[in-house]
């Protein structure tokens, strides 16, 4: 009799809290205030592309999106946060390429980017561009490449932290020239580019959304874009392999995670506020100004994003094992 009573009592609850669940999540997000964390420093290419999304995705979800910068070990300490964070739909993710990278670069990670998060889809593509302090020598990439050669001692190239945008675009660099440089990490690109701006740093490999602004200023030595085809918004700028350096591409991809076992329901309601996002036009001119490129509709989704990780997890594993490169 106490047992069945037990079952009873243990059946009701596991009812109730499918049953509050369920309501739960028809109601979200109600008015309360969603927490996206952004893991690298305000003012950066992360950060930009996420505050430019959320003041639109806000609209779309019928709640505020409000950004939590925590910087730091190229990304994975916000994403630590995330996966800790509690499922309910209010903590999520914005993070880049980062995400299939830190797998192959840190070996005590600590979580599984396709196991621990659910997806919801992605949201911008984004070049890169190497650029350098105005006073250095070389006035091109192909002046670049037997100048840093010859001077590998003196210079030094920022980045984002281990497993970082720049970090990788910087390690392919290297290992293509086989010159190693000093490297200086920074939580975010945004610190890091006030150092190259003041000769503090002499080179960077960076997002376009991080360095439109001095690019158009003539702020910076723009040495190459850093994929197969010039970059729309800087045609003037060449590819590195116009001038000699070929196979050297990076293109950084965004993307937004909520921790593992937050409902469906949720996620489909986040999932389509992003895709309404990022097919707005307001978004897409923003993106296209910073030289970027808002997703189609039919990327910003679960299963499209999942299936993507896990490609890009495939393509850079063997990449950054070969160079032999660990963050830990
Ligand atoms: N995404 C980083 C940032 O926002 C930059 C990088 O990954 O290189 O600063």
């Amino acid at each position: 009799m106490k047992r069945v009573a037990v079952h009873f009592a243990a059946a009701l609850a596991v009812a109730g809290v499918v049953a509050s669940t369920g309501a739960f999540a028809q109601d979200f997000p109600g008015s309360k205030p969603v927490q996206a964390v952004v893991p690298f420093a305000a003012g950066g290419p992360t950060d930009k592309v996420s505050r430019e999304l959320v003041a639109i995705m806000s609209k779309h979800l019928g709640t505020t999106i409000v950004i939590e910068n925590l910087g730091g070990a190229g990304g994975t300490i916000g994403a630590k946060k995330v996966v800790q964070a509690k499922n309910d739909g209010y903590t999520i993710l914005i993070h880049h390429i980062g995400m299939s990278t830190a797998p192959a670069l840190y070996r005590n990670l600590g979580f599984d980017p396709l196991k621990d998060f659910e997806m919801v889809g992605e949201i911008a593509d984004v070049p890169m561009v190497m650029v350098g302090n105005k006073n250095l020598p070389p006035a091109t990439f192909k002046e670049l490449l037997p100048y840093v050669k010859a001077n590998a001692s003196k210079l030094s190239l920022a980045n984002a932290g281990i497993g970082s945008a720049s970090h990788l675009c910087g390690l392919l660099f290297q290992s293509a020239i086989q010159t190693e440089l000093t490297t200086v990490p920074y939580k975010g690109t945004a610190p890091a580019l006030t150092d190259v701006l003041g000769g503090q740093v002499n080179l960077m490999c960076d997002q376009t959304t991080n360095i439109a602004g001095q690019l158009k200023a003539g702020a910076l030595k723009p040495y190459a874009a850093m994929q197969q085809r010039r970059v729309e918004a800087f045609k003037d700028i060449p590819t590195a392999a116009e001038q000699g350096l070929p196979g050297v591409e990076v293109k950084i991809w965004h993307a937004m995670y909520a921790p593992k076992g937050t409902p469906k329901p949720v996620i489909d309601k986040l999932s389509a506020a992003l895709q309404k996002s990022v097919t707005d036009p307001t978004f897409r001119a923003k993106m296209a100004e910073l030289g970027a490129e808002a997703v189609p509709a039919q990327r910003a989704t679960p299963d499209s994003l999942r299936v993507f990780l896990g490609s890009e997890i495939d393509k850079w594993t063997p990449v950054i094992k070969k160079a032999g490169v660990y963050a830990d």
